[in-house]
């Protein structure tokens, strides 16, 4: 046994507690270089080549055991070597023979140089603590996160960007991400689940711009990027990054909003205001809407304005009557400024009968209130032409064509007046 012990690369030694001496096998002289003879057989000199960082643990150690409180002694700690120099080693003992009161008369034991264990151990523990350094210095949240086949899926790596971008710490989602989820707006969760669900498919990247709603800073959003591998037991594995795009997509809005805006009315331009018509048009073909009615709006003799009190003034007069629209539209009524002096209204789930009555209201109001340029009050009226949307119209479009003819019926028939228009038109 001894033998096999040896040929393992462990030394052997075994002490006479009584005496004090303990004698070591030549593999245990071997692990720091001695040859045999070159060494004192005294206890107290081997303790002088335990580590000093070290003797206090292990001498306690070794008490517990001598006096029965463990089962064997097994302690790690550093030996210095015949050239100075220090291994790590696990030393492992029992006591094999007790006198009659129970104290320990002789014990053997191994030594196990560990000192490429430790080494690798520490190494080990660099590169994790490189690793949790550097991406927890990286804005953002890096992670590594692992789904099953059936969706169930955690986090086994984030760094403590976590706390930034979700609001939750690792431990909430090292045995599931049901606390991101969570945090996903309600209205984003359809879509970042199908992005994922593609991504675990066809181990494409996984790209994803989403809004989480957070109790501390309310609606932000955040972009996902990750690469997908898939495991031996069928698993999905990502490596990948999740930043905060709040700003950037806040500004892209504004962007987005600004070239939807006529700056000066304030009101839609003419090619939002056809966009949301259009989605008002399927609306009716789909049946949400049982009927929708569309107003063509222009300024009776603009151009006069314009050629009295000046450019400016008719300027004045645009915005004056956006205004008035704003004031006794609802603001759930679709308005935009179709270009010069004309402007539209779309009105879904009204009939023609109370687009009249909505009209007439507008005209009046327009018709009584001037409008002020510097101290020049300019008063005013509008034609107001009214048609309905109707579901066999081929785009949301074919509507206006009806309102314009409408338009012209009123002006033709002296201004300051709506007209309707014939279906069949
Ligand atoms: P009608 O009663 O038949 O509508 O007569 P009108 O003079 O209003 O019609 P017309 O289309 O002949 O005139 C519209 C004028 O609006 C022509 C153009 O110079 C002017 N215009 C177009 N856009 C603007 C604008 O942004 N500001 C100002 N001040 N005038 C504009
Ligand atoms: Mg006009
Ligand atoms: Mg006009």
């Amino acid at each position: 046994m001894a033998l096999a012990i040896e040929g393992s690369g462990t030394g052997i030694w075994d002490r006479d507690v009584v005496t004090g001496k303990i004698r070591y096998s030549t593999g245990w002289l071997e692990i720091l270089g001695y040859d045999r003879g070159e060494i004192s057989q005294q206890i107290e000199d081997s303790y002088d080549r335990i580590h000093p960082d070290d003797l206090t643990y292990v001498q306690a150690t070794m008490q517990d055991h001598f006096d029965g409180r463990t089962s064997v002694y097994e302690v790690e700690h550093r030996l210095r070597c015949k050239d100075g120099s220090y291994k790590w080693v696990m030393s492992r003992g029992m006591v094999i023979s007790r006198d009659l009161q129970g104290r320990a008369l002789r014990m053997v034991g191994t030594t196990a140089d560990i000192t490429s264990t430790r080494l690798m151990a520490e190494r080990l523990r660099q590169s994790t603590n490189l690793v949790a350094n550097l991406t927890n210095q990286i804005p953002g949240m890096i992670f590594e996160s692992r789904r099953a086949p059936t969706g169930e899926a955690r986090m086994t790596y984030v760094s403590s960007g976590i706390g930034e971008i979700f609001g939750l710490t690792a431990a909430d989602v090292a045995t599931s991400t049901a606390s991101i989820h969570a945090r996903i707006y309600p209205d984003d969760r359809a879509m970042y689940h199908a992005s994922l669900d593609a991504s675990q498919r066809d181990l494409v990247s996984w790209q994803c711009i989403f809004r989480v709603d957070l109790p501390t800073r309310g609606l932000c959003w955040r972009q996902i990027d990750a690469r997908p591998a898939r495991l031996p037991n069928g698993d999905t594995l990502w490596h990948g990054l999740v930043t905060d795009v709040t700003e950037r997509m806040e500004m892209e809005q504004q962007l987005h909003d600004l070239a939807r805006l006529d700056h000066l009315s304030g009101l839609p331009n003419r090619r939002a205001f056809l966009e949301r018509m259009e989605k008002t048009w399927s609306g009716l073909v789909q049946a949400r809407l049982d009927r929708v009615a569309v107003m063509m709006i222009d300024v009776d003799h603009f151009k006069s304005i314009n050629d009295r009190y000046g450019h400016a003034a008719g300027d004045e007069v645009i915005r004056h009557v956006a205004a008035m629209m704003s004031s006794v539209l609802r603001s759930s009524d679709i308005t935009g400024r179709m270009g010069g002096e004309e402007f539209a209204v779309c009105l879904p789930n009204v009939g023609m009968a109370e687009a009249g009555r909505i009209a007439d209201r507008l005209r009046v109001e327009i018709a009584e209130t001037q409008a002020w340029f510097e101290d020049i009050a300019i008063s005013l009226t509008v034609s107001i032409g009214i048609a309905a949307m109707l579901p066999t119209d081929r785009n949301g479009e074919q509507v206006l064509a009806r309102a314009d003819k409408a338009l012209y019926m009123a002006k033709q028939a002296g201004r300051n007046r709506l007209a309707f228009a014939q279906d069949s038109d």
